[in-house]
């Protein structure tokens, strides 16, 4: 069982230096689920219904993969055992044009609430699926909705077990819905004495506090101008590799409208869908970008 953490053992995850890819190099990463998956739709769509939404998900990654290779970029794509299940051509297409499969889990279950047992099953069930499908290991994870953070450190101990050689799973912002703010903004080991590393979404420290700038719901809302700023900010200033993420559902502008969502869920989940696509050009055009596992060389699992 991972041991509970102090300040100072969190402290001492940025002390011990992470091999990086030398060169201007980013991390590129797709979350791939369906906009019926979302956990802001949780409460309106049970996972046993979701079979009867209209799935959305080859057009948009196809789309995604176009895009990609018109930049010559590379990626990781942290799948959904559930969609790899259903769409097993299209999983091993993403891996036959050489970007990373990685984990999702199988359900889009948040890692802080489900119990260790489940969740050893969740993530063991989707790796063995994306390698069964690929024919390739999968050596990476990332829990829906960044969903650890200091009160389930036990989980990275869980992945560990299981074979994965890193997780980007915490996200080192204060946030309504997850969040580690105490935790390292670059990429760390989190155990002494082992290659398992944590892989943190860019942010940018301002004013006393971590601000997200690696996507999501901030990079629709928000000005392009001010996640290019900061993206550059880290790769100039801080000479760090960025590590951005985003969705299937986010270049969707098309997809059905969900009724009766609360308004908030609305605004995030529905502002800006229709420039997030172009806006993904831009960030293709600007920076070079790569698989989480080249920019940040993982051991062999
Ligand atoms: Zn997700």
């Amino acid at each position: 069982m991972y041991a509970p953490m102090s300040m100072a053992d969190v402290r001492s995850w940025a002390a011990r230096p992470v091999r990086e890819t030398a060169g201007s190099g980013n991390a590129l990463t797709v979350d791939v689920e369906d906009y019926f998956q979302v956990e802001a739709f949780a409460g309106r769509i049970d996972r046993d219904a979701w079979d009867s939404h209209e799935c959305r998900i080859e057009r948009n990654v196809e789309h995604i993969l176009e895009m990609f290779e018109a930049a010559g970029a590379k990626g990781t794509f942290f799948t959904l055992g559930w969609i790899a299940e259903r769409y097993p051509a299209l999983i091993r297409r993403v891996a036959e044009q050489g970007h990373e499969l990685a984990s999702h889990g199988f359900h889009h279950q948040r890692a802080d609430r489900v119990s260790r047992t489940e969740f050893e099953d969740d993530i063991s069930r989707s790796k063995s699926l994306l390698e069964d499908i690929s024919g390739k290991a999968v050596r990476g994870y990332r829990a829906p909705c960044f969903s650890i953070s200091a009160r389930n450190l036990w989980a990275l101990d869980v992945l560990e077990g299981a074979g994965y050689c890193y997780s980007s799973s915490i996200y080192p912002i204060h946030h309504d819905a997850y969040g580690m703010p105490e935790a390292p903004r670059h990429a760390f080991y989190p155990f002494a004495g082992q290659q398992f590393l944590e892989i943190p979404v860019s942010s940018v420290r301002l004013l006393g506090r971590n601000w997200p700038s690696g996507g999501g719901g901030y990079f629709r809302l928000l000005p392009l101008s001010l996640s290019l700023a900061t993206l550059s900010h880290i790769r100039d200033r801080e000479k760090r590799p960025c590590v951005f993420y985003f969705h299937p559902w986010e270049i969707d502008p098309g997809q059905p409208r969900i009724s009766g969502l609360p308004l908030k869920s609305a605004l995030r989940h529905y502002t800006n869908l229709g420039r997030t696509a172009r806006r993904i050009g831009s960030l293709l055009a600007r920076f070079s970008w790569d698989r989480i596992d080249r920019i940040f060389p993982v051991a062999e699992a």
